[in-house]
């Protein structure tokens, strides 16, 4: 399966971030992006913790494309471009972040444009807690362990809490 994670902690032109996630899985579909399933939204605290910053909004979904990883990934920039994202510093608060987590299982390494699964996805417990609603038993490629395995040896003080309302209408 292919897996993004979506993630906001700011306001919109499309207005709160619960409202900013609704709004960006209808863009990816019009990127050529078909969401097939959706976690929950996760409400979760800025790794690494910055008390200055609002909490995340987090969201993973599982697609369908014809885009090869590369093409996605320029989709998925322009998508973050259109909700007005503006890239200053890193760890910065933004408006839309999409992260290509897996492309299936590949492998790639192509640079610093383009690394898959996403080098720090096992580490994120942002990534992980919802990727687990969608698959828990997906196997990491390169790392060898499964969602569940990742999540059990991820540094637990990340908090996290679920927002009841998913993403998208299509439940998991
Ligand atoms: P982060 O998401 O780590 O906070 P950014 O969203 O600013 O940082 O991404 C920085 C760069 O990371 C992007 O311009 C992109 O080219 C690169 N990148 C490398 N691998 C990936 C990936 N798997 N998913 C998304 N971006 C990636
Ligand atoms: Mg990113």
């Amino acid at each position: 399966m292919i897996f993004i994670a979506l993630g906001t902690n700011l306001p919109s032109q499309h207005g709160t971030p619960v409202e900013t996630l609704k709004a960006a899985v209808f863009e990816m579909e019009a990127h050529g992006m078909e969401i097939m399933l959706s976690s929950r939204m996760w409400l979760t605290a800025p790794v690494p913790f910055d008390a200055e910053q609002p909490w995340y909004h987090n969201a993973v979904v599982a697609i369908a494309t014809d885009l090869s990883a590369d093409d996605l990934l320029t989709q998925m920039l322009a998508v973050e471009e259109k909700f007005g994202r503006v890239r200053s510093i890193k760890n910065a608060p933004r408006v839309l972040d999409l992260d290509l987590i897996a492309y299936n299982d590949k492998i790639i390494h192509d640079g610093e444009r383009l690394i898959v699964p996403h080098p720090r996805m096992h580490k994120r417990l942002f990534v992980l807690n919802p990727l687990a609603e969608i698959d828990k038993n997906w196997l990491h490629p390169k790392v060898g362990q499964t969602v569940q395995e990742m999540i059990d040896l991820c540094d637990n003080t990340q908090q996290a809490k679920v927002l009841a309302e998913g993403l998208y209408d299509k439940p998991i």
